[in-house]
Parts: structure tokens; sequence; C-alpha cells
């Protein structure tokens, strides 16, 4: 099949629009994916048809909003092969998933003494929320190093694993490196000593095929918005199992039976952990988000930008005194660089005079820059709207940071 790559564009009215007298070439899409007309759309329907407030009333408008959500949710489960809707939890994005499980697992099955096992390649939305449990219960984190070319010393997990471990809690890909972490080999090494594992799958949920039942991952956490969905929401999925025993998160309406000031008792799944009022909106974009993955084929958008991403490793690779982080075998579509002389922040906002858009600092993975011992990189991540041109631009782009900068 030849992939629609102009077909895609249309669908994305930003793209082609002009950025410091350029057009624009975006090349940020690993902090947020460019959302299609058939998104917004989406939403624009709730808003102009239907809106009304979820699960509360018996009216017309109210049973429509409602639907619409909970079939965003049995499209979720489909999507990420989940055994059942009630696995799925609609949260604020893969921040507030973690958090979730750091507060919720935490309060419920850990105690003083207790070890998780997180990475050195860790997103901070997957380091801090474990520092609070820390500090609260007074467990032990243990780190698991990152090797030169971006992947994990799983020497080291096999170190770490004892009787004191409760949960491993690893990213799919890596923001920084785009290393894909062999989560699979992981999940059934801490399996076999009883341990359970979150994975944070907001860098890999559009970039490759997800089945949670595959994997028997414990808990798989994910962003809308980096899927080409709305900013605002996104998932945990979670085993049911664990899920029925976890203690509640947030506390308000919805997320109850019966109230009453002798006592409260709590909802079931999957409403247990979704108090108030949730972003419905975006949740149901969220699910338009998820048909126009699925109707391009997430197969054939992973094979696309794998094209990419090669031809931009080999042609950024041809550039003098450029030095890359991340070069496991095992890649994902964004590259990390420092042009050695010159400061990512520099590189990046010459590109901008270029309209280039791409990332630059620590890409919220401190620990990883200090690992590197860097202060940043600049990062181009690359998405299914993005063309073979684009990467000319950038390293012509590229060319001309170096001829400035001598
Ligand atoms: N984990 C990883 C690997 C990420 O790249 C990001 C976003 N940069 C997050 C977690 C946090 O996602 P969000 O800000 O959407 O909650």
């Amino acid at each position: 099949m030849t992939f629609p790559i102009q077909k895609i564009r249309n669908d994305f009215p930003i793209l082609s629009r002009i950025v410091n007298n350029r057009p624009l070439v975006y090349l940020d899409s690993g902090a947020t994916a460019q959302k299609p007309i058939q998104v917004v759309k989406a939403m624009e329907k709730v808003l102009y048809e239907y809106n009304s407030n979820i699960h509360r009333g018996v009216h017309t408008l109210s049973n429509l909003s409602t639907n619409a959500y909970e079939k965003t949710r049995e499209k979720t489960a489909k999507f990420i092969g989940a055994k059942h809707n009630h696995e799925i939890i609609f949260t604020h994005g893969t921040t507030e998933s973690i958090n979730l499980v750091a507060y919720s697992f935490g309060e419920t099955f850990l105690k003083q003494n207790d070890e998780i096992i997180l990475t050195e390649m860790e997103h901070h939305s997957n380091i801090v929320p474990w520092q609070l449990l820390q500090k609260r219960k007074g467990i032990n984190l243990k780190i698991i190093p990152v090797l030169d070319d971006g992947t994990l010393d799983l020497q080291q997990l096999d170190a770490f694993l004892n009787k004191k471990t409760k949960l491993i809690s690893i990213s799919h890909i890596s923001n920084v490196l785009g290393t894909i972490n062999p989560i699979k080999k992981i999940i059934e090494n801490a399996h076999q000593h009883g341990v359970p594992v979150l994975i944070d799958g907001a860098q890999a949920i559009h970039h490759t095929d997800v089945n949670v039942t595959d994997l028997d991952c414990d808990f798989y956490a994910f962003s809308a918005h980096k899927m080409y969905g709305p900013t605002g929401v996104g998932v945990l999925y979670g085993k049911e199992n664990i899920l029925n025993q976890m203690e509640t998160f947030f506390g308000g309406g919805a997320m109850i039976k019966h109230v009453s000031f002798s006592g409260t008792t709590f909802n079931e799944l999957p409403y247990k952990f979704e108090a108030g009022t949730p972003d419905y909106v975006s949740v149901i974009g969220m699910g338009a988000a998820i048909d126009y993955i699925q109707n391009i084929g997430i197969e054939n958008i992973r094979l696309y930008e794998g094209k990419l991403f090669k031809y931009a490793f080999e042609k950024l690779s041809e550039l003098e005194n450029i030095a890359f982080y991340g070069t496991s075998q095992h890649r994902s579509s964004l590259i990390s660089f420092i042009l050695n002389g010159i400061h990512p922040f520099d590189t990046g906002t010459i590109l901008d005079k270029l309209g280039i858009a791409v990332r630059t600092g620590h890409h919220c993975a401190q620990p990883l820059m200090e690992r590197f011992g860097i202060v940043g990189t600049v990062r181009a991540s690359f998405a299914m709207y993005n063309t073979f041109e684009e990467i000319d631009i950038l390293v012509d782009g590229l060319k001309k940071v170096r001829q400035l900068f001598g």
C-alpha cells in the first residue's frame, strides 16, 4: 500500500500554515501531536448537538453524551486489547494515570522499606509521583541504569528483583532516546517474581501496536494529545483484580454509591476512579483520534514512520560534529542530538526562524541528562504526517545553524 501522505496532510490544516515566512515543518509531535479535522469535528458535534453532563440525567441529551462517552471506553478497550471495558479509566493524561497508581496502589499495598523499580530514562511524571510516595511511606526506589547506546542495563533488573520489590514502572518508549524497551520480556521476568508492572505508554500508543492482554502488563498509561487527540484526557488501563483492590484516589461525585455523614460507600470500576465531571468532550474527541489511527492502520503508520526515521538518521549522520543520544537497534521515530559546540537552545531558536519546530532542553528527563553529562538535546520527533522533504529542510536548516556559529 502506498502511504496516503497527502490525504493525511490535508486532514491537518495547521500543517499548511506559515511560520516566520516559511512553511511550517512540525517536528515536535513527541511533545504534542497536531489534530486532524475529524477529531475537532467530533468535539464540535458534542458541543453543538448534544452537550450535556454524563451519567446524571434521564433526558435525551444526557443519554446521548453518556452513550458517546461509554462507547469511547469500549473503543479504547478494543484499541489496546483490554479484556474488559471497566479496566479503562479516563484520566487527564499519562501524568494523572501514573499519580493515580502511585497514590492508590501505594496506599493499598506498600509499607516502609518496600521497593519500586524505575529506570534512568523515565520522564519526570514517572519519577516524581514515586518520590512523593517515598516521602509518605518510606519506600525505596531502585533505578535501572541506561547504557551508552540508550538501552537499559537489564542485568541490574535481575539484581534488583527481590522479596521487597512491589512494582516496576517503566516507559515503553523513551521520549528522549527513542529506545523501545523490551517490555514483554521485562513483564515476564517481573511476573516470575510476582511483581506487577506499570508501562508508561505516552510515546508508544500512536507509533506501535499495543495489546495489554498479550503484554500481560498490570497497568498501561497514555495521553490522548500525543495520539492526535485533544489535550486534557488520557487513559489508565489496569487489570480488574488489582484496580478492584486499590484505594480510591480523588473523592467526589460519580465515584460513590452512597454518601452519608456516617460513612460513604464507593462505586464500582471504572467509576470508582472517575470523580467529578470528566472532560467528556475531549474523551469523545480521543475516540475520533482512535478511529483516525485505525483507519490508516497502526502497522502502516509504524512502517512509514520507520522509513522517515531511517532517512532522517542517515541524512543527519552526514553532518559534521553531531552527537546522537540513543542509538539502540530498536528505535521509535524520534532523534535526539547536539551539534557539538552549539547550545541546543540556539539550534532550536535558529531552526524556528526557518519555520522548523523542534524540541530543545531536558525533555522532562533531567536524571537522563545527568547520566549523559549534558544540559539538554535537540529533539526532532516524527509523526505520520511528516514527509521526507521536511527532513531535507531540517538538514539544510542545521547546515545554516552550523554556518552561523562558524
Ligand atoms: N511519559 C512520557 C514518556 C512522555 O513523553 C510524557 C510527555 N512528554 C509523559 C509521560 C507525560 O505526559 P502528559 O504530559 O501528557 O501527562
